[in-house]
């Protein structure tokens, strides 16, 4: 998708930080932190949301669950814990049309 700015940071068109990447997705810095550790989860595949996933993304939406396990650890709060999060679509304000996983953590957070 040339006009999703997550395929463009994928295709290393715009610039991001960058914290994991392998084969299937990349792990970077959310531009605007709601919590000291907040990271954004993205597989490579171009999918709009959690409602617009296929069983043939079984296995990706999985992996992003185990990358964000060992991102939470090599951050430091696996064991002070830590919150995932997928918005999807308006009312829960998904504002990025490319599925991602929210991982915030470092304090604790006390909205919903
Ligand atoms: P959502 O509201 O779930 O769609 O989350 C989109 C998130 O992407 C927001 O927390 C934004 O701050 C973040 N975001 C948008 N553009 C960028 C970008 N270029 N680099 C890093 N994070 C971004
Ligand atoms: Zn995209």
């Amino acid at each position: 998708m040339s006009d999703c700015i997550f395929c463009k940071i994928i295709n290393k068109e715009t610039p991001a930080d960058i914290v994991y990447e392998d084969n299937n997705c990349l792990a970077i810095k959310d531009i605007q932190p709601k919590a000291p550790l907040h990271l954004l989860i993205i597989p490579k595949k171009h999918i709009l949301s959690v409602d617009h996933l296929d069983s043939e993304d079984k296995e990706l939406i999985g992996e992003l669950f185990l990358v964000a396990q060992k991102i939470a650890r090599e951050q430091g709060v696996a064991e002070t814990g830590y919150r995932l999060l997928f918005n999807v679509g308006k009312d829960a304000g998904q504002t990025v049309d490319h599925l991602h996983l929210h991982i915030m953590g470092g304090e604790k957070l006390f909205f919903a």
